[in-house]
């Protein structure tokens, strides 16, 4: 028997092992200190009430001989997927219900995704990246190339038209950096791979974020629907890390070597999935009623409030950064010239503040550091004043 040899090829991630070892540490050594951490990804809040209660009702289904639910459609049930199509209804985008697929999550399906794609296909992600678009195709051994993003684009990369890239990841709003495509930037990532009959993977696990007019979906983009597959989750919509649910857009025109890959999607899913569970997908189908998407936008607002008061912050202590308006996640620029993790560092010892360092999520983030706005208010209040103090002390 012989192992995948192409696990050799990840490089070990220690970011949040190294940032829960020298937080642990620091705890240990100064138990008086109160630690805020704005490092978090995942988020904090309860799920809105009429989501449990669907669940509940769900739950209650599986206990009547009437009512009880065996194995779901590999697909999603049909009420689900017109309540998610609805939603892209709700801000102009059409997506017909049976181009939807349901799932336990946006990461199984980035990761799942390359099932359908030839090993040969070379792979372009944007620097800095959610890792798990890198890491999926390297255990599949698929060659990854990189697309710049830095201060000079505002961490948003475009094409390079010299280069050549099968299959994109793009991400926006994006993780790490917050930032958000504007529709004429997503176009001319469609036009670059409908001229290199090259495909998107759109990963909009961020889009109810967007206040301002980026696009929510790329498939309000022309052109989209015959190079792009958008995926999409309701782990920071509505609050279900711990619950999974997300879903994958699979245009039904999108063609390539003679082959629908919708069809070849389903094929995968039949074989390798089988389906979200009827509690979890009667509480999905509630986020998107009228009533959940008011009760989710409670949650929403009171994330964009901490990502305020850090933008506003950073704004008055002249830090540049990205993210804050469209995104959880707020990127800056470390002040005077630190490193990522020289940063963390002194921001720990000095505030006893918890971060990401920005170098975890590739080359170009290094010198850069993520906060998240999933905290409580009060702690990212308190959080902000004492970065304040510390670099207004300098
Ligand atoms: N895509 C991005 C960009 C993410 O940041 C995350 C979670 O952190 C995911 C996907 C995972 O989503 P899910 O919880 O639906 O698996």
């Amino acid at each position: 028997m012989k192992v995948n040899e192409y696990f050799d090829r990840l490089v070990p991630n220690y970011l949040f092992a190294d940032v829960a070892r020298k937080t642990g540490e620091f705890a240990a050594a100064h138990p008086e200190k109160e630690i805020i951490r704005l490092g978090i990804g995942d988020v904090t809040l309860p799920l809105a009430p009429i989501v449990v209660a669907a669940m509940k009702k769900g739950c209650e289904d599986l206990l009547y001989q009437e009512t009880f639910k065996g194995y779901p459609e590999y697909e999603g049930y049909d009420f689900v997927r017109e309540a998610i199509s609805g939603y892209y209804k709700s801000f102009g985008v059409t997506v017909l219900p049976d181009e939807i697929f349901v799932s336990d999550g946006a990461k199984s399906d980035c990761g799942n995704l390359p099932d359908i794609f030839a090993q040969d296909n070379t792979i372009l992600v944007t620097d800095p990246v959610y890792p798990v678009y890198v890491d999926a195709n390297l255990m599949a051994g698929r060659k990854i190339i990189y697309a710049s993003s830095g201060k000079e684009n505002h961490f948003l990369a475009m094409p390079d038209k010299s280069v050549k890239a099968d299959i994109i990841y793009l991400c926006s709003p994006n993780n790490p950096t917050g930032a958000a495509y504007s529709a004429e930037q997503l176009k001319v990532w469609v036009d670059y791979a409908l001229e290199n009959d090259a495909l998107i993977l759109y990963d909009a696990a961020y889009e109810a974020f967007i206040k301002d007019d980026s696009p929510r979906s790329i498939f309000s983009v022309e052109g989209a629907r015959e190079c792009a597959i958008e995926l999409c989750s309701l782990s920071k919509t509505a609050g279900f890390t711990g619950t999974r649910c997300g879903y994958t857009v699979i245009p039904k025109e999108l063609v390539r070597d003679g082959h629908s890959l919708h069809a070849m999607w389903y094929r995968r899913q039949a074989t390798k999935f089988n389906g979200v569970s009827w509690p979890v997908q009667c509480a999905a189908a509630a986020v998107f009623s009228d009533e959940g998407l008011r009760q989710i936008r409670h949650n929403l607002d009171y994330y964009r409030r901490n990502a305020q008061v850090i933008s506003d912050a950073l704004d008055e202590l002249g830090i540049y950064y990205t993210g804050g308006k469209n995104s959880p996640y707020i990127w800056l620029e470390c002040p005077n010239g630190m490193g990522s993790w020289e940063f963390f560092d002194y921001l720990l010892e000095n505030a006893a503040v918890v971060g990401t360092p920005g170098e975890g999520f590739g080359e170009n983030g290094k010198g850069y550091f993520r906060l998240t706005s999933f905290g409580s208010y009060e702690k990212t209040v308190e959080a902000v004043e004492r970065i304040k103090a510390l670099i207004n002390q300098r």
